[in-house]
């Protein structure tokens, strides 16, 4: 009878850690299934709030990614010239411009797209700060935003931030402004030098600054039916970007850069 009971009682506690357990799993497999769906839910959110941007970030990575394909550390160290290190000083400066006009916007306006961007251009003037460190210079570009050595950019930062203050439309209209700058200097920069390190940074912020480019327009032609004309660069060049835009990878860029597609040989 003893036996009986004792058993009797091992079956109840094993019934109620059965039931402890069964319940712990039920439990859980209920919170993540909550979880996974208020992931699945703010990721849907984000993604209707910030389209765009999202997707330009992506590409943007995939073809920094690929155009750094080869590290600059693994590249020669020649001798830099006086344009050289001119070209350097002003694209620290003009990435940190789209840096610091798009926190100014993102804080204006709470658009993702600028805090976004931004956080790319912040790579970009990483970039350039790897060529000073390479090169032996030492940067001189302000630690407060909003602030330039360069007196044409200073102009140029008050100018748009004013622009940007306008609207949220003319915020985007100053983004792209900005895209468009960035690339022509680019491109000017990119003429005057022969160091295969600087080139290959200047190309990875080209491929940014299309990638920016196309985020900017996009917003403005589907938040607002706007067809942005470009101001600053050819409209062969404008459409050749805009063509580029695929929301997958940008890398058709870079083959462009070297004149002809990898289908092409
Ligand atoms: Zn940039
Ligand atoms: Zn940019």
């Amino acid at each position: 009878m003893k036996k009986i009971a004792k058993g009797f009682g091992i079956g109840i506690i094993v019934a109620v850690i059965g039931l402890l357990i069964f319940g712990a799993v039920n439990r859980t497999i209920a919170m993540s299934e909550e979880e996974t769906q208020s992931e699945y839910q703010a990721a849907d959110f984000s993604t209707h709030e910030n389209e765009v941007a999202v997707t330009v970030d992506e590409t943007d990575a995939i073809s920094e990614h690929d155009t750094l394909s080869t590290p600059i550390a693994l590249l020669p160290v020649g001798e830099v010239n006086q344009a050289e290190i001119d070209a350097l000083f002003y694209m620290r400066e003009e990435e940190k411009l789209a840096r610091d006009v798009y926190l100014f916007l993102a804080n204006q306006w709470g658009l993702p797209a600028f805090s976004n961007i931004a956080k790319s251009e912040q790579t970009h003037m990483d970039s350039v700060l790897e060529l000073f460190n390479r090169y032996g210079l030492t940067d001189s570009a302000s630690a407060e935003a909003g602030v330039f050595n360069n007196i044409d950019l200073q102009a140029l930062y008050n100018q748009l931030i004013a622009q940007g203050s306008i609207s949220a439309e003319e915020a985007f209209k100053v983004g792209a402004a900005i895209e468009e700058i960035d690339i022509l200097d680019l491109q000017v920069r990119l003429t005057q030098t022969d160091q295969e390190d600087i080139q290959q940074v200047f190309n990875s912020l080209l491929l940014g600054s299309y990638n920016h480019l196309n985020a900017f327009v996009g917003n403005l032609s589907n938040r607002y039916g706007i067809t942005y004309e470009p101001q600053y660069i050819s409209s062969d060049l404008y459409q050749q970007i805009l063509s580029t835009e695929t929301g997958g990878s940008g890398s058709g860029f870079g083959n462009g850069q070297g004149g002809g597609g990898s289908g092409n040989n």
